[in-house]
């Protein structure tokens, strides 16, 4: 294709993008929540969004199925990030990677006495990483959703997930133990289409980084 495309996920990652592509005179001719097309057009002739689960974004980028994309910090650290430049971090989606537990449970105790714990997460990268770190001794637990039901039903001790008001975890009665790290999401570029449509993309980039500002 000879314009570029633009990978997102549908939800909050497009709507706090709908500003940024603003910005780079960039407007979605549907709204994907009401629509089903995974293909939306623009504004603009030369440029088309194209809507895919958020942690298959960094995927289509990777090879340049799209040119460009929004991704969490979360799932670019899941995907490893190959093939992928990151110019940008675009201060939305902002949420923080943490460890949870059953209110009950005593957390620090347990990693003291040297426990060997069962995690539960959908970020096994990122959890492999922070309790190595750490020196715990870990069994992860993969996971698609839902997080927050593996130590009520007794899957596992804990979870790592995002979490940004606290709410589901207060619904579920579990407690933040352990903040991992800040999240939010990335412009992601192909590294060939950076060099081959430069003059196409360089624009969007730095109408993104004004935007931002
Ligand atoms: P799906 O909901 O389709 O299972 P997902 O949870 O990865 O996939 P979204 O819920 O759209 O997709 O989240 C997209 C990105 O937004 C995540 O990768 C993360 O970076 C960020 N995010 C996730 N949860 C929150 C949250 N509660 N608050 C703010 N940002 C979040
Ligand atoms: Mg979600």
């Amino acid at each position: 294709m000879s314009g570029i495309t633009i990978a997102l996920s549908k939800g909050r990652i497009f709507e706090e993008t709908l500003p940024l592509l603003a910005a780079a005179g960039i407007v979605p001719a549907e709204d994907p929540e009401k629509s089903r097309k995974l293909i939306i057009g623009t504004n603009r002739d030369d440029v088309r969004v194209v809507i895919v689960r958020a942690s298959d974004v960094p995927t289509y980028v990777q090879y340049g199925a799209a040119d460009l994309g929004i991704a969490g910090k979360d799932v670019l650290l899941e995907h490893g990030g190959v093939g992928l430049y990151q110019p940008l971090d675009l201060n939305i989606a902002k949420c923080r990677m943490c460890v949870a537990a059953p209110a009950g449970f005593d957390y620090a105790a347990a990693v003291r006495r040297g426990a060997r714990l069962r995690i539960a997460t959908k970020y096994i990268a990122v959890a492999r990483e922070h309790f190595a770190a750490k020196g715990v001794h870990v069994d992860l637990i993969k996971l698609y959703g839902s997080m927050e039901l593996a130590p009520l039903a007794g899957l596992a001790e804990a979870i790592v997930d995002l979490v940004s008001s606290g709410s589901t975890l207060k619904a579920n009665n579990l407690v933040e133990v352990e903040e991992i790290m800040s999240i939010s999401s990335r412009l992601v570029v192909n590294q060939a289409a950076l060099k081959m449509k430069r003059d196409l993309l360089q624009p969007v980039i730095a109408a993104f980084e004004g935007a931002i500002r």
